[in-house]
């Protein structure tokens, strides 16, 4: 008999809200003083669905408005809806210390938008949150971590009152997010190693992850994590080639279809995507090739007529 998987409980007042793989998880946190605070906000592509999803978040909860967005990082799945948030709500936006400049200038290669070739509706960061630091939400303090690994500039935060974590990309219930920077030549396996520790070192029952559901009793998932990363570090190339992939998926999943020579062309100007074909040592033509054939075969997309689908 196999075991129950064990209940997920999120305390009064926190609602998590599920999405698809084109917008990270949201968690809304109603606060003391009828305000709410939203931690991420999806892909630009479904901002007036985000409002929608905040307005009905919010109603359920009794609270009266939007206060405060936070962001976890600032992949374009986890921002896009900041700027409608903050044309609805007049709500504040705070962004990881370390990418407030890249925002204020507006800088879109460095908040990788240019490099992934994907998009996101310009926003103002109105406060930062500082790794290290304590912040109240909903009444009782969460603690700012820095977590490299996926991305340099994440942050997780956890309420050891609730036993809660919110861990963006750093661990799901399957895994966690492309190394991007072992992309690029940048150190990432190791800092996502140390991430897994420090989680694994946390008072948590409960982890809202930045894609797939919520799950509890994090230790199985962090095992599982542990050796998944263990065989991206012995083969690196094995976490170009799911990169690349997932880099086209994810494409397919904003553009719906598309002249596979127009992919092409976007994939081969992308710098990130760029790196990763290269890490596959075939020229990024043969790459694209080669991951759009793979996505094909497995379901994810459709050729037909020159034109790519997604499924
Ligand atoms: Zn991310």
């Amino acid at each position: 008999m196999s075991r129950a998987e064990p209940a997920v409980r999120l305390p009064v007042g926190v609602r998590f809200i599920e999405r698809d793989w084109l917008s990270s998880n949201m968690v809304l946190i109603a606060e003391p003083d009828g305000g709410a605070t939203l931690i991420d906000s999806g892909y630009v592509k479904h901002s007036a669905l985000v409002v929608s999803l905040v307005e009905h978040a919010l109603g359920q909860l009794g609270a009266k408005r939007l206060t405060r967005v936070l962001n976890t990082h600032l992949h374009s799945d986890h921002c896009g809806g900041n700027a409608a948030l903050a044309a609805r709500f007049g709500c504040e936006v705070l962004v990881p210390a370390g990418s407030v400049d890249d925002v204020r200038r507006w800088d879109t290669a460095a908040l990788s938008y240019d490099g992934t070739a994907q998009r996101c509706a310009r926003f103002e960061a109105s406060g930062v949150l500082v790794p290290g630091e304590s912040l109240p939400i909903g009444g009782v303090p969460w603690e700012i971590y820095a977590a490299p690994g996926h991305d340099p500039k994440s942050l997780v935060f956890h309420c050891a009152r609730h036993r809660l974590l919110v861990s963006a990309d750093v661990l799901w219930k399957n895994g966690f997010g492309v190394i991007f920077p072992e992309l690029v030549g940048e150190s990432g396996f190791t800092e996502q190693a140390e991430m897994l520790e420090l989680i694994a070192g946390l008072d948590v029952d409960t982890v809202l992850p930045g894609h797939g559901p919520a799950f509890a009793e994090p230790l199985a998932v962090i095992e599982t994590a542990r050796r998944r990363l263990a065989s991206l570090r012995d083969d690196p190339v094995r976490n170009a080639r799911y990169a690349l992939k997932v880099m086209i998926k994810y494409l397919m999943l904003d553009v719906e279809e598309i002249e596979e020579t127009v992919l092409a062309e976007r994939v081969a100007g992308a710098s990130v995507l760029r790196s990763a074909a290269a890490l596959l040592d075939l020229p990024v033509e043969a790459a694209f090739d080669w991951a759009v054939g793979e996505l094909t075969s497995q379901g994810a997309l459709r050729r037909l007529n020159g034109r790519l689908f997604n499924v």
